[in-house]
């Protein structure tokens, strides 16, 4: 029986594995390999690592956590079920294992549009958020892709003053959106994107149904995004439509023992973030751990004092 299952070896799961074997806790980190930004380049934003390859970030994460006694399994966990007091996990390589504490790192997906010559730019010169990928393209002519996008082009008129709301056919824009835009100076195609071109991953241009083109050196998407795991629904989590599963205090959930970091909860999309939330989680679950072990060796005191 391992103290804990993290499942996800992305920068929440690592951050929590890193706080729980720290406090001398063994750890089973269940990764399947699919990061979100497994196309992206760098990882900004992120202190004191600003600018290095989410892959590298995610060996580093490994490499540190070898001191202590956390095991890693490269596979998918297929199944979890609660079984008082802890969980019973089925492992894609076959194996079950228990844990007394369960926490889901398991991220999100970026429900991709379906626009030719999307795929080779993704995580290149298209992205999702400008906080994170903002600066490289600073000054650039820019675009938002996505019916409801015009809060997201507004604001990358931080970065760039020559921004276009590519609609993509998705309707007319509401009349106070469409107003707000034109008096910030950003203009608004309403025409089908037919598709992408790029070269060695950055974006040339935007050609719209009809054949007109808008050079652009970077596309940033408003996108939906759903649960990387299903894991949350199968342990009767809620997880809202805006696809956030619900977390407590801490980084608990309504069910007893299994908690929620990074991505997968309702919070900022970082990775520092989901960094910083492992790190609450492994804390959380270190005092109730040690919370259980202190009740039960006093109530062993206990007894043995009563047996003199
Ligand atoms: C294109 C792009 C660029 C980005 N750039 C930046 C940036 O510059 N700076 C920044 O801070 N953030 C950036 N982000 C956001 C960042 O990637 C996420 O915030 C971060 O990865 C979240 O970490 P996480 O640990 O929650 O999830 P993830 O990193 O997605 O890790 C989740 C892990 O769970 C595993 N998993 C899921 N289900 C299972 C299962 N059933 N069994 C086993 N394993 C499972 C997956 O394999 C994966 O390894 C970017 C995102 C995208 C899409």
């Amino acid at each position: 029986m391992y103290d804990v299952i993290v499942i996800g070896g992305g920068p929440a799961g690592l951050s929590a594995a890193l706080v729980l074997g720290r406090s001398d806790r063994s750890v089973l980190v269940c990764d399947r390999g699919d990061h979100r930004n497994d196309a992206s380049r760098a990882v900004h934003g992120f202190l004191a690592r600003e600018g290095t390859a989410p892959d590298e970030l995610r060996r580093l994460g490994r490499e540190q956590l070898r001191p202590y006694d956390v095991e890693f399994a490269a596979t998918a966990v297929t199944d979890a079920v609660r079984e008082p007091p802890g969980f019973l996990v089925s492992l894609g390589d076959g194996r079950r294992v228990r844990c007394r504490k369960l926490l889901l790192a398991t991220g999100l997906v970026d429900m991709l549009p379906e626009i030719a010559g999307l795929e080779p730019l993704w995580g290149r010169s298209v992205f999702v958020c400008p906080y994170c990928d903002g600066w490289e393209v600073r000054g650039a002519p820019l675009a938002v892709c996505g019916g409801d996008g015009a809060a997201l082009a507004l604001s990358l008129l931080r970065w760039s003053e020559d921004v276009v709301l590519f609609t993509n056919g998705g309707g007319p824009l509401a009349a106070d959106d469409a107003e707000r835009l034109a008096l910030a100076g950003v203009r608004v195609r309403e025409e089908p994107i037919e598709r992408l071109v790029g070269r060695d991953g950055i974006l040339e241009r935007v050609v719209l149904a009809g054949g007109d083109a808008e050079p652009r050196r970077a596309l940033f998407l408003k996108l939906p995004q759903r649960q990387r795991s299903d894991l949350a629904e199968k342990l009767a989590l809620p997880v809202d439509e805006k696809h956030g599963a619900e977390t407590g205090r801490r980084q608990s959930t309504r069910v007893p023992g299994l908690f929620l970091a990074g991505d997968a909860s309702r919070d900022v999309m970082f990775a520092i973030v989901a960094a910083a939330e492992g790190a609450v989680a492994g804390m959380t679950i270190g005092v109730e751990l040690q919370a259980e072990d202190l009740a039960e060796r006093i109530c062993r005191g206990s007894r043995a004092s009563r047996g003199k």
